[in-house]
């Protein structure tokens, strides 16, 4: 069993941590938030005052932290902290710019390093069932593979450093796409007097099918579980979905892709927070585009 340093105890990384105390191994946990920190030490993670405290004597480091900015500057400060032939993994979203940083960083003080963005929501994170997309050399993927299973179903080495992000930003690209069409057909449904029932029965079985329609039904009814059914409570907030499609907006930007859908779905999610819908689910979404046709 490892000892394990868990930078960031929030939504995601709380329940992450409790995991790996329920696999058996020592985990040390820092966040800024005294919070996050007391929740975490609630679910067997040790508390740590300060970064320096989390890092002693660990063995393995993992980073869950809002953004790219955040995962560069503790990186850049645990290079006084954390010995050489650590492994470090980050399993933050943030931008491939700052993954590539901070995997130089790593290769500067002589650390194993993978980024290893996940999906799979709060839900997956509690359950255990996360989905990994890990970019980094094939011995430090065989290193970080048998932790990632303890918080994850299904870990898929994606290629080198980096590319763990750049598969998460072409994935939410397409939720984010997916989402917004399958509300457009919900409110064109509407409008032509057909009903939520009949187009999910046809369409979840039909060409339309993917997983904004048959698992995360934006209207109440068809799929129970779904947050339409809870006031679009999230699950995934629109406002962590427009900052992975403005992710994409830059990949594609840097890369010299075209995504004209993507370009899209950014609009229209940033429209929609700036309404101050951020916080809701992102299916939500679709009252924004009910109301476009209402005007
Ligand atoms: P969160 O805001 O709940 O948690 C982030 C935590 O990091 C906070 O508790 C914050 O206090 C802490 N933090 C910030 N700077 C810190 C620092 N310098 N040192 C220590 N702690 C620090 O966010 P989250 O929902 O847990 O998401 C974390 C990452 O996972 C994000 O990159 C997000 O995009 C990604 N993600 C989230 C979801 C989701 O459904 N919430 C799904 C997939 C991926």
């Amino acid at each position: 069993m490892a000892t394990i340093a868990f930078i960031g105890l929030g939504n995601m990384g709380g329940p992450m941590a409790a995991n790996l105390v329920k696999a058996g191994h020592t985990v040390k946990g820092f966040d800024l938030s005294e919070a996050s920190r007391k929740a975490a030490a609630a679910t067997g993670v040790v508390e740590a005052a300060r970064l320096d405290e989390a890092i002693g004597g660990a063995d393995v480091v993992i980073t869950m932290l809002p953004a790219g900015t955040h995962v560069v500057s503790v990186w850049t400060e645990l290079g006084k902290l954390v010995p050489s032939g650590t492994l470090m993994i980050d399993s933050s979203t943030i931008d491939v710019a700052s993954a590539n940083r901070a995997h130089a960083i790593a290769a500067e003080h002589g650390w194993i390093s993978v980024d290893a963005p996940v999906s799979g929501g709060t839900g997956g994170a509690a359950a255990g069932t996360l989905t990994f997309m890990v970019g980094g050399t094939s011995q430090a993927f065989a290193k970080a593979e048998p932790i990632l299973a303890q918080m994850g179903k299904r870990i898929i080495h994606c290629g080198d450093a980096g590319t763990g992000q750049m598969a998460k930003v072409c994935n939410n690209m397409i939720l984010g796409i997916s989402m917004a069409g399958v509300c457009e057909a919900f409110v064109l449904a509407e409008k032509l007097g057909l009903s939520h029932q009949a187009l999910f029965d046809v369409a979840s079985t039909s060409s339309g099918q993917c997983w904004s329609l048959n698992t995360y039904c934006p209207v109440p009814g068809p799929v129970p579980t779904s947050p339409a059914n809870n006031g679009y409570k999230p699950g995934f907030a629109a406002a962590l979905m427009l900052k992975d499609l403005r992710l994409s907006q830059e990949a594609s930007m840097a890369a010299g892709a075209a995504t004209p859908l993507g370009a899209l779905a950014t609009q229209l999610y940033g429209l929609f927070a700036n309404e101050g819908h951020g916080g809701e689910d992102f299916s939500a979404i679709i009252n924004f585009i009910r109301g476009q046709a209402a005007k």
